[in-house]
C-alpha cells in the first residue's frame, strides 16, 4: 500500500474542509483520517495506487468548500502495510505552533436563509441559525486551531438533536462550530436605555417588539458579529447625528434584500454580486432616491449593504425600505461590543443583546468600485485578518504598528504577513485601548512575539510612542514610502518603481509635512524625484481643519493677497497675514489632500473640514470628460510648481465643474508627464487622494489607454489604514 501524507494550507479551518475530506474519501473508498493542526488541515489516506492519490488531491482542489482558500497541498508518500480499516475525522492536535489562517465571519448563507424562513424547520426565525458555510468565526475566537470549545460558544451546550447533525458527516452542519438552534442556543434580550430588561419577552416578540420601536422612531443598537451597530429608520437621521456627535459624515443603509436595494442605489452586476458576497460588506453606490439625501448630504454616492445575520434579517424584512446604520459609538471610538458600555453613553433608545459574547469586534468593511476595480476604503467584517503569503520566510518577527488616524496593525512571521482589521483613530484613549487588544488577540492566536517593532517617523502618533515603549529593536518608517511599500509588497514587485503618493499629510524626512510625492523606491529605500511645491499651514493643525487657510497662504505666497477679500473679512485677512510673516506654527506641507480641500472649499462644498477625505467625496461628481482644459502645472527641477494658476482657479470657481475637472485633468498630466520621464519603473499609486473616484478613474483609463505598467492597493485599503502592511515591507529585509 501506499501512504500519502498530505498537508493542506490556506483557510481550511471552520469553514467545512474536514466533513468534505471525510466524505471525498469516503466516496473514492480510501482509508485513513483527517485532522486540523495549528498549521491547518493534515491528511494521511492509503491507497494500492499512486493514481488514486493524485486523483483525490485533484479532486480536494476542484470541489473544496465554497468558504476555503487553498494556498497548497504538500504531498508526501511513503510504502507500507495497510494500517486503516476506515476513514476517520481526529481531533485536532499540535496546538502550540500557529501557522493557520483564522476563518472570518459570512454572512447568512441561501440554505440557511430559506430554513429560517421556513415554518415546518426547527431553526424557524431562529436568529443564530448558521451552518458550515455561513456565520461567526472570527469573532467568537479565542485561539487556534478553530473548535468549539475555544470559541464563546464553549458557553452553550449542544442539545441531541443539534449534537447529531455536528457529528453527521453528510448533514451541512457537520462540524460547523457555532452551531445552535433554539433549545440550546444564545437567547435575545431587550433593554432599555437604562439598561432595564424586559423579561416578560419570548425571543420571537423580543423581535417583534424591536420592530415597533424602530417603526416608531426609536434607534435600536443591535448586537451583530463583531459588534453593536445602531440602526434607525432614515426619518430619525437628524437624531442619530447627534446621538452619534457626527454632524455631516455619511450613513451606511441596511437593506433587507436586493430587490429592496435596488430601488434606492444603482449597482452594476458585479457590485450586486460583492453586496451578496459572504463578504457583505458596504458599498458605496449612486444614489437613486432623494430620500436618501440627508443620509449622505452632497454627494451623489451613498453605502448601502445587505442584512448579513439572520438576526439583522429577521428584523429588516419587516421594513420595505432600508434602515440608517452605522457603528455604536461616539464618532472615533471604537465599535461598543459589549451592553455595560451602553450605561454612560445614552446614545440608544432600546438595546438588542444576546449571550454569545463577542471577542474580537470588527466594523463593516467597505468598498467601492472604481474605473475597473473595487478599492477598499476600509478593510474588516469578512475580509480580514487574512494571511498574506510573502515570497521567502522573514528572518525577524515583526510588528508594524501602523499609521494614527485610520489605524492598523499587521505582523509578520515566517513567510506570512496578517493585517489586522480597521481599527480608527488613535487619539481616542478607548480606541487606543483597542488598538492594544488587538496586539494580544494577533499575539495570542498566532502564537507570535515580536522581535522588531516598525513604526512612522512621526514622532507625535500615538502608534509610534507605543513602538517605542515596548524597547525592542525599533525601524521608522517614511510615511509615504510605508504607503509606497504597501503596493509594492501587495504586488510582490523585485523591481524599483516609480510611485506616486497624493494624500493627507505625513512626517517628511525634511521635517516638512510631505503629501504630495513622487517616488522612485523599492524595498531597500527611496528617492523623492518630485512633489508638490511647499506651502505654510497657518496655524499647524487649525489650517486641516480650515481650507481658508490654505487659500490665504497660497495667496500670500504668489503676492496675490486681494483675492481673499471676497472670501473672508479684512481683519481676518490682517491677522492670517500676521501668523503668514511670523511663521507662527505654520509647518510647510505638500500635501494634495489639502489642495482638494482648497478646491471645494472654493466651490464652497465645505467651509471646515467635519471629517476626513469629505473634499474628496464632495468633488467627485462634478468632473466632466468633455472639459479637456487643465492648469499649467509645471515641473521646475523637482518641485511641482502650481501656486501660480490660484488666481485662475478662483476665477472658475464660477463653474465648479470647469474648475474641478480642470483640477483633475492637471494632476493627470503631472502624473503622465513624470512617467513619461521615467519611462522603465512599473507604476505605483497610493494615498488616501486616490480614494476620489474621478482622479482614479481618469488616471486608469489613461494608464490603459497608453499600456503603462501600473499597481494600486487593491487587498489593503490606500489610505492610512494601509500603512501598518506597507511598514512590514519596510522591515523585512533586516
Ligand atoms: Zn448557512
Ligand atoms: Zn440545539
Ligand atoms: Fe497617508
Amino acid at each position: 500500500m501506499i501512504l500519502a501524507k498530505i498537508r493542506v494550507k490556506g483557510v481550511v479551518q471552520g469553514v467545512g474542509f474536514r466533513p468534505f475530506i471525510y466524505n471525498l474519501a469516503t466516496s473514492l473508498e480510501l482509508r485513513g483520517f483527517v485532522l486540523n493542526d495549528s498549521e491547518g488541515v493534515y491528511i494521511e489516506i492509503e491507497a494500492n495506487s499512486k493514481a488514486k492519490i493524485d486523483n483525490f488531491k485533484e479532486k480536494i482542489y476542484l470541489k473544496a468548500p465554497k468558504l476555503a482558500e487553498i494556498e497548497s497541498i504538500e504531498l508526501e508518500l511513503e510504502t507500507q502495510k495497510p494500517k486503516f480499516s476506515n476513514f476517520q475525522i481526529r481531533e485536532s492536535r499540535n496546538l502550540d505552533i500557529k501557522d493557520v489562517a483564522i476563518p472570518l465571519d459570512s454572512a447568512i448563507c441561501p440554505k440557511c436563509l430559506s430554513e429560517l424562513k421556513n415554518q415546518k424547520n426547527r431553526r424557524y426565525n431562529y436568529p443564530f441559525i448558521n451552518c458550515i458555510e455561513c456565520g461567526v468565526r472570527y469573532s467568537i475566537i479565542e485561539n487556534m486551531p478553530y473548535d468549539r470549545e475555544r470559541t464563546s460558544m464553549r458557553e452553550f451546550e449542544m442539545c441531541s438533536e443539534c449534537e447529531s447533525e455536528y457529528s453527521e458527516p453528510l448533514d451541512r452542519r457537520f462540524h460547523a462550530q457555532p452551531i445552535s438552534c433554539p433549545n440550546c442556543g444564545p437567547k435575545l434580550k431587550l433593554f432599555n436605555s437604562n439598561l432595564e430588561s424586559f423579561e416578560n419577552l419570548t425571543q420571537f416578540e423580543t423581535i417583534e417588539r424591536v420592530v415597533r420601536e424602530l417603526k416608531e422612531g426609536s434607534i435600536v443598537a443591535i448586537k451583530g458579529y463583531g459588534g453593536f451597530n445602531l440602526i434607525s429608520k432614515i426619518e430619525q437621521v437628524e437624531k442619530m447625528r447627534e446621538r452619534k456627535k457626527r454632524k455631516k459624515k455619511p450613513f451606511a443603509l441596511m437593506f433587507k434584500d436586493l430587490k429592496t436595494l435596488k430601488r434606492y442605489a444603482k449597482p452594476t452586476l458585479e457590485e450586486e454580486r460583492v453586496l451578496s458576497s459572504k463578504e457583505a460588506p458596504i458599498l458605496l453606490l449612486p444614489k437613486l432616491n432623494q430620500k436618501l439625501d440627508s443620509v449622505a448630504p452632497n454627494i451623489d454616492r451613498v453605502g448601502c449593504y445587505l442584512a448579513y445575520s439572520p438576526l439583522h434579517y429577521l428584523i429588516l424584512r419587516e421594513f420595505d425600505e432600508p434602515l440608517i446604520s452605522t457603528s455604536a459609538n461616539i464618532s472615533s471610538n471604537p465599535i461598543i461590543r459589549d451592553i455595560q458600555s451602553f450605561k454612560e453613553l445614552k446614545i440608544a433608545d432600546y438595546i438588542l443583546d444576546f449571550n454569545r459574547e463577542i471577542l474580537n469586534p470588527s466594523d463593516d468593511s467597505i468598498l467601492s468600485y472604481v474605473g475597473d476595480r473595487f478599492l477598499k476604503l476600509r478593510d474588516a467584517r469578512g475580509y480580514s485578518p487574512k494571511s498574506f503569503k510573502l515570497p521567502k520566510k522573514v528572518k525577524k518577527n515583526i510588528l508594524a504598528v501602523g499609521s494614527n488616524q485610520k489605524s492598523s496593525i499587521a505582523i509578520a512571521f515566517e513567510d506570512r504577513v496578517i493585517k489586522s482589521p480597521y481599527i480608527g483613530d488613535l487619539n481616542s484613549i478607548q480606541t487606543l485601548e483597542y488598538f492594544k487588544d488587538m496586539i494580544e488577540t494577533l499575539k495570542r492566536v498566532y502564537n507570535f512575539r515580536a522581535e522588531v517593532v516598525v513604526c512612522d517617523k512621526h514622532s507625535r502618533y500615538e502608534s509610534s510612542k507605543f513602538a517605542k515603549s515596548l524597547n525592542l529593536e525599533t525601524i521608522e518608517i517614511q510615511h509615504h514610502f510605508a504607503h509606497t511599500l504597501s503596493v509594492v509588497g501587495e504586488h510582490k514587485i523585485e523591481s524599483k518603481v516609480l510611485s506616486f503618493v497624493f494624500d493627507g499629510t505625513g512626517f517628511g524626512d525634511d521635517g516638512n509635512l510631505w503629501g504630495g510625492e513622487v517616488f522612485i523606491a523599492d524595498k531597500r529605500g527611496f528617492e523623492r524625484i518630485y512633489h508638490f511645491d511647499y506651502f505654510k499651514l497657518l496655524g499647524g493643525e487649525v489650517a486641516i481643519k480650515n481650507p481658508e487657510r490654505i487659500l490665504a497662504s497660497l495667496a500670500f505666497d504668489i503676492g496675490k493677497e486681494e483675492i481673499l477679500r471676497d472670501f473672508m473679512s479684512d481683519s481676518k485677512i490682517k491677522t492670517l497675514k500676521q501668523i503668514y510673516l511670523k511663521n507662527l506654527n505654520s509647518p510647510l506641507t505638500s500635501s494634495v489632500g489639502r489642495i482638494f480641500d482648497l478646491i471645494a472649499y472654493l466651490l464652497k462644498l465645505i467651509d471646515r473640514v467635519s471629517f476626513d477625505g469629505e473634499s474628496g467625496v464632495k468633488l467627485e461628481s462634478l468632473y466632466q470628460d468633455s472639459i479637456s482644459d487643465s492648469y499649467n502645472f509645471r515641473l521646475n527641477q523637482n518641485i511641482i510648481e502650481f501656486k501660480e494658476s490660484l488666481s485662475q482657479m478662483v476665477d472658475d470657481s464660477k463653474e465648479p465643474k470647469l474648475l474641478f475637472s480642470k483640477f483633475i485633468n492637471s494632476l493627470i498630466e503631472v502624473i503622465l508627464k513624470i512617467s513619461k520621464e521615467y519611462p522603465n519603473y512599473p507604476i505605483v499609486l497610493s494615498g488616501g487622494v486616490f480614494q476620489n473616484r474621478a482622479l482614479m478613474e481618469q488616471i486608469i483609463f489613461k494608464f490603459k489607454e497608453l499600456n503603462l505598467e501600473f499597481y494600486l492597493n487593491e487587498r489593503v485599503p490606500l489610505n492610512d489604514e494601509g500603512i501598518s502592511f506597507g511598514q512590514i515591507f519596510g522591515a523585512i529585509e533586516c
